[in-house]
């Protein structure tokens, strides 16, 4: 798409002026001095989760264990509550979606379901790029079922931090069993062709599931769509429900009779739950997937922040999402590039994410030099510094303010004077 640009100040503060979404800004907790690039790793704090989380509090201390029966049921069924509410930001189905555990414990839920081994067909399918805890998992689900990682676990690499769409379809052989991929890269920001990924894993009678967490919320992804088997997301980053806020799982409709590979009594069919017998009858609907009691209070939040999230829209989202970060790209190339930075993700809309992934051999350094700044970025190795302007809560004219200070912390090596000593969380 053609956006017109400028490069200056006053430039910046009329977008922010013509930006419907420049109210929602003020229902987040914006700190003074402090310019928050890093919503895609923990997002900013709302008054709205805030006010959830409260309530919920007192309903507990009002209530005691009747909290469970108050409102209909709301808290007892909170996990499909928020599931279904979760199900519109990607166009899926309400009872396809649920509420649960980490995005980690989601994936060994999705793949102990699916990953039935034969001697023919019992490969899984990965990139080598994608966010370490996957893999993590993937391994040590080959390994449950007999398997050495290095003979089951399929990767296709990388070329210079891009996955190659047609090289994953080319390496989906009868041997594979199923394929799990990132749909947002969490370094290079780009953006996977799922329709096409699934579409090519179905034919060959594959299954595949996709791992959101850098795109749920960012992108407005059309599950009716694309049709994968299942999917799995944290809820922290871009949709700013908390540090550790409870995980999302989908699973597809036509796979609701199957068994859940990980069973838990809150899995169990609602109206047979407290007969507490001993077989399992697993709740046809993303829900029989629940194993136990989740935590209200890493749930709540969840359900403030919705709120926003439905006032504005998934589309509207995107829009500005996409307008922001290509009007960052634009000062980069126009302001930053003659001091050794540039863009490291792709540059077509329907190709990349919610974040900028800015390179710069002294990325380390110029991140310490930006925090001493009130900046808020992310660093990861070796060269890269992730901004991700959020569309609820990030103006135009900060956007401009970072670009302002790299450029400032270049022209005077700003970051001379730091260590390039790693700390703990980069
Ligand atoms: C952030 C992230 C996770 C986080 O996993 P948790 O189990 O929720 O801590 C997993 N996968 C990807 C791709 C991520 O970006």
């Amino acid at each position: 798409m053609e956006r017109q640009f400028e490069a200056g100040l006053a430039f910046a503060q009329k977008k922010d002026q013509q930006d419907h979404m420049n109210k929602i800004r003020e229902r987040f907790c914006i700190q003074p001095e402090t310019i928050y690039m890093d919503g895609n790793s923990l997002g900013m704090a709302s008054k709205d989760a805030r006010e959830a989380l409260m309530k919920v509090v007192d309903l507990w201390e009002t209530e005691g264990i009747n909290i469970w029966n108050i409102e209909d049921n709301k808290y007892f069924l909170y996990q499909d509550f928020l599931g279904a509410r979760l199900a519109e930001l990607i166009n899926a189905r309400p009872d396809e979606v649920t509420v649960m555990t980490n995005t980690t414990i989601n994936i060994h839920q999705g793949i102990s379901t699916f990953y039935h081994p034969t001697k023919e067909r019992y490969k899984i399918l990965v990139d080598d790029i994608n966010f370490p805890t996957d893999r993590y998992a993937v391994d040590s689900q080959v390994k449950l079922k007999g398997y050495e990682p290095a003979e089951a676990v399929k990767v296709v690499a990388s070329r210079d931090g891009v996955i190659d769409e047609e090289r994953v379809i080319e390496a989906m052989t009868d041997d594979v069993a199923l394929v799990l991929l990132p749909a947002v890269l969490y370094r290079s920001a780009q953006l996977l062709d799922m329709k096409r990924l699934t579409e090519a894993a179905h034919k060959r009678n594959i299954i595949i599931g996709f791992d959101l967490c850098h795109s749920i919320g960012a992108v407005d992804h059309d599950f009716a769509d694309i049709q994968p088997d299942f999917a799995v997301w944290c809820n922290y980053k871009y949709l700013s429900a908390s540090p550790g806020a409870i995980a999302g799982f989908y699973i597809n409709q036509k796979h609701f009779a199957m068994e859940p590979g990980l069973a838990g009594w809150q899995g169990n069919r609602k109206d047979t739950q407290f007969q507490l017998k001993q077989k399992h009858e697993h709740a046809q609907n993303a829900g029989g997937w629940q194993t136990g009691t989740q935590p209200l209070f890493s749930m709540a939040p969840l359900e403030g922040v919705l709120k926003i999230f439905e006032e504005v829209g998934m589309a509207n989202i995107r829009k500005k999402s996409l307008d922001i970060t290509a009007y960052f790209m634009y000062l980069i190339d126009t302001k930053l590039a003659q001091y050794g930075y540039s863009v490291g993700n792709p540059r077509e809309d329907e190709r990349r994410g919610g974040h900028i992934c800015l390179v710069h051999e002294e990325a380390y350094r110029i991140c310490s030099a930006l925090k001493d700044s009130g900046v808020v970025p992310d660093f990861r190795e070796p060269n890269v510094i992730r901004l991700a302007p959020i569309a609820l809560y990030t103006s135009y004219e900060e956007v401009y303010q970072v670009v302002e200070i790299l450029e400032f912390i270049a022209i005077n090596k700003k970051y001379e004077k730091y260590s390039s000593e790693r700390s703990m969380v980069v």
